[in-house]
């Protein structure tokens, strides 16, 4: 039996270029497309860069070329989109997917009429410290697939319930496996042994924890939030991780009002995630800056909370991303078009800000220029919906409308 050479060539979601091993230079041309999402203006119509009756031609792992489907050039293998709307793989830039443990209950109580703490976590983080590292990645890996299916190409995923130096390293070793996006989130909450001495824990992660994490990871987070660490906890935090190479990324402004958001800013953070509690001042923080604004509506429809005010955001400039917030305590979904619908449904965004959000601005919260757009040189990740326009991800909410997942040119979901 012949392997395939797609399979074993194929990086972990999230890769970025460097990683990316020589694969035979087969083209295919994707022809027939009814509405191509570039994100590319100068390709096409828009911010979202629209090209309609489109084609793409794919070349080993990456776009080689993008236009009209009357002019596409001849290619080893041809796909017919019949019309269907093609657009670049969904770029999730917030997950915590290395956790084990079940919190049924806890969601039904919740939605019974309790409110929603952070103390939740720990009931995570008892049953991933007992958790074998097999256990861990097979779920890990299985969350994965599960966003793939629905469309998502590229994925970020944060450590957080190990809590102790060998946990919180071993949670990123398993992150690692499975894509290049790690983020070490020992600053999720106080670990429970250092409940009474908050200082020491913050010693304990920017010390010891520091040192086994900074090389297993590109990013370093924190949950900035009452009950978990105050703004000058997150920002010694933050400060000592890129000290080490890590760029931060901060929880931020989700629960209530606080720091965090601006504290983001001011350190040059990548993104400032849920955003569901902004000052003016903080809005005018993110405008000024270069943080991404990452809206997570998925904790606000599973906490039956106020969801973020993106039109607030977007209308003072301010970049934003969506994501799903993969976690088994207040956001256990990984489906970026739930959130596409719930952006435009309860948060003020248009339907092409939405997909935008999910595509490009996930990759700008990442730092990523090679995904989140359908580009000459773009990695070729791309998601084709059973649907004629990218307008039926929200227009169409609780419908799968993924018909086929490429990631780096390899067709890993769906027939096409
Ligand atoms: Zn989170």
């Amino acid at each position: 039996m012949t392997p395939s050479p797609a399979r074993t060539t194929t990086p972990p979601l999230g890769a970025p270029a460097r990683a990316h091993r020589p694969r035979p230079r087969t083209t295919t041309a994707v022809t027939g497309i009814g509405t191509l999402v570039t994100n590319d203006p100068s390709l096409g119509a828009g911010p979202l860069g629209l090209v309609r009756d489109a084609a793409v031609v794919i070349e080993g792992g990456h776009i080689a070329w993008v236009g009209p489907s009357d002019r596409a050039p001849a290619a080893d293998n041809r796909v017919d989109a019949q019309g269907r709307a093609l657009l670049p793989g969904f770029v999730d830039s917030h997950s915590h997917l290395v956790f084990a443990g079940d919190r049924t209950e806890e969601f039904n109580a919740r939605m019974s009429g309790r409110a929603y703490s952070a103390g939740g976590i720990r009931t995570t983080v008892a049953a991933t410290r007992t958790a074998s590292r097999n256990v861990l990645s097979d779920t890990v890996g299985r969350h994965v697939r599960e966003a793939f299916r629905q469309g998502t190409t590229t994925i970020e995923i944060k450590s957080g319930y190990g809590l102790t130096v060998d946990d919180e390293a071993r949670s990123l070793d398993i992150a690692a496996a499975h894509t290049d996006e790690v983020t070490y989130l020992g600053a999720h909450i106080v670990a429970p042994e250092f409940a009474d001495r908050p200082e020491d824990y913050v010693a304990l992660v920017t010390g010891p924890m520091l040192d086994a994490c900074a090389p297993r990871a590109r990013w370093i987070d924190v949950f900035c939030e009452q009950g978990a660490f105050d703004g000058d906890q997150a920002r010694t935090i933050l400060t000592a991780g890129a000290a080490r190479g890590l760029v931060p990324r901060v929880h931020a402004n989700q629960l209530s009002y606080g720091p965090g958001v601006r504290l983001a800013v001011e350190l040059g953070a990548a993104s400032a995630d849920h955003c569901t509690h902004l000052t003016d001042e903080d809005v005018d923080a993110l405008a000024n800056g270069t943080t991404v604004a990452t809206l997570l509506p998925g904790a606000e429809f599973s906490t039956r909370s106020p969801y973020p005010d993106a039109r607030r955001l977007l209308d003072a400039g301010v970049t934003v991303a969506l994501s799903p917030d993969c976690n088994p305590g207040s956001s256990y979904t990984s489906s970026m078009p739930f959130c596409v619908a719930l952006a435009v449904r309860e948060m003020g965004m248009t339907p092409d800000e939405a997909v935008w959000a999910a595509t490009a601005g996930g990759a700008a919260a990442l730092r990523r220029t090679d995904v989140g757009r359908v580009a000459p040189g773009a990695r070729a990740d791309l998601t084709l919906l059973d649907a004629p326009s990218h307008v039926h991800l929200a227009y169409r909410p609780g419908v799968p409308l993924v018909a086929a997942v490429w990631k780096d040119g390899v067709l890993g979901h769906g027939t096409g």
